[in-house]
């Protein structure tokens, strides 16, 4: 046999199928959020944009941004370059040492934020994290509000004030965490109609506040906007009415922006819509856009003139890593030289016109919520009585039918009880989101159908 024929022989014995790779990751691997038995990865091949592959060589429409993560969209050739180069100069360098990524990202943070030192951590829960015990040290109070439709990691103390039901299995967690309701107009928890009420979704946590001892409360810990729990865009004046709350009981306010932030709204944080400023906010996903892991913990400068002098208790071996600061900046670069989020503004538009369209056409739509490229569709069994197509913490046959369509069109979107989002990469155009708005409403159309 020639030379040539055994190199492709052996070429094709070592080039593995993709059950062959996919079985490799489940015999041993664990997978998040999964009962390892019913675990069923899909093999990504290769990615470009808004496309990814799959093991069969299929090309899906990404319109989650995988974990609303990506902002720049698979494989942006700026980023890599950056990080190819920042790999071939300095690889790491400990938290201790000053490199010139970290302080360039240091700069950039405090100018799109208006605050002033960021603190660097390896995602969002660790983020959330520290922040939390930040603000602990800072005030020297214990307590941290959050709320209930709320999610801030999966490390003990993120979970722990996550509101939603993925916290159950850690509780009773770190102690000190007390819950309030959200601004979740469409099923408002005080039963009030937005035009009338009296923002008892503020008012009712003075009351908590005056229950757990206003000095006993470090922070109140909110998601910019909610994001894992269903897009819950809050009436205009609620952020100014909870800064003021804030303000008069001396209660830092953290702004969890893992996943509304950067660029997901059309701003760098997304209650620069409401015109307030965050003592604490961290960061993380549209950071890097996913390219390499960082998250962020970004502090006012009364904050950071007290770490002047006091300890900041915590590091971790990967803080302000390089090569992760080498990927945000040049993952900002592109946000600002590509005008991301200009096309954010100008895809919103067209998103939400769609999504009310949808809310109109379809019975099985109750709500659809939007900002930016930050949305979220809620089925439900009768528009009148609102009752949702799938119970909270449950699902139903309905959303598993609309989940299996989608996939069968190679739409990769995000549902979860009784909700569907539509949270592409900032870099989406207005023909592939009308590509995947007419697979949704097809797959619409079916849920219609069987009710
Ligand atoms: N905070 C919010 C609002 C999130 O959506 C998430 C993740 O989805 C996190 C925190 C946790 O971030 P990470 O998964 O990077 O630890």
């Amino acid at each position: 046999m020639s030379t040539q024929l055994v190199e492709i022989e052996a070429a094709q014995a070592a080039e593995r199928t993709s059950q062959e790779i996919v079985q490799e990751n489940r015999d041993y691997t664990l997978f998040s959020w999964s009962v390892q038995g019913a675990a069923n990865p899909m093999l990504m091949k290769r990615a470009e944009g808004v496309y990814f592959w799959d093991g069969d060589d299929n090309r899906w429409l990404d319109f989650s941004a995988q974990l609303i993560n990506m902002n720049v969209g698979h494989q942006h050739p700026k980023v890599l370059e950056a990080i190819k180069k920042q790999v071939d100069e300095l690889c790491f360098a400990g938290p201790g040492f000053a490199t010139e990524p970290r302080g360039v990202l240091g700069k950039k943070l405090a100018e799109v934020t208006g605050l002033a030192k960021a603190f660097f951590t390896l995602g969002g829960s660790e983020a959330n994290e520290n922040a939390m015990k930040i603000a602990r040290l800072f005030t020297g109070r214990n307590k941290i509000i959050t709320r209930y439709r709320s999610y801030h990691g999966a490390t003990m103390g993120s979970m722990t004030a996550s509101g939603d039901p993925r916290r159950w299995p850690v509780e009773p967690g770190i102690p000190g965490v007390v819950r309030a309701f959200d601004p979740y107009c469409y099923r408002c928890p005080f039963g009030q109609k937005v035009e009338t009420c009296h923002r008892e979704c503020v008012s009712h946590i003075e009351e908590i506040i005056q229950m757990e001892g206003p000095n006993e409360i470090a922070a109140i810990l909110v998601e910019g906007i909610t994001g894992s729990n269903g897009i819950l865009v809050p009436p205009d004046d609620y952020y100014p009415k909870l800064r003021a709350l804030c303000d008069k009981y001396g209660i830092l306010l953290i702004d969890d922006e893992v996943m509304s932030g950067f660029g997901r709204t059309g701003k760098y944080l997304a209650t620069q819509h409401y015109g307030i400023k965050p003592d604490i906010v961290t960061a993380a996903k549209g950071l890097t856009s996913g390219y390499m892991p960082l998250g962020t913990v970004i502090v006012s400068d009364p904050i950071a003139q007290y770490f002047e002098t006091h300890m900041l208790y915590g590091g971790l071996t990967y803080s302000g890593h390089p090569v992760s600061c080498a990927a945000a900046n040049a993952n900002l670069a592109v946000y600002e030289e590509e005008q991301i989020f200009e096309n954010v503004d100008t895809q919103g538009v067209y998103l939400a016109d769609r999504l009310n369209a949808i809310k109109d056409k379809f019975d099985c739509v109750g709500d659809v919520r939007s900002i930016g490229l930050f949305s979220v569709i809620e089925l439900v069994k009768d528009k009148a009585s609102k009752e949702p197509l799938a119970p909270f913490n449950g699902t139903s046959a309905e959303m598993a039918k609309l989940a299996m369509y989608l996939k069968s069109q190679h739409l990769y979107a995000f549902t979860r009880f009784n909700m569907l989002w539509v949270c592409p990469p900032l870099v989406i155009t207005q023909q592939q989101l009308a590509e995947g708005l007419d697979i949704i409403e097809r797959g619409l159309a079916l849920v219609d159908e069987a009710l």
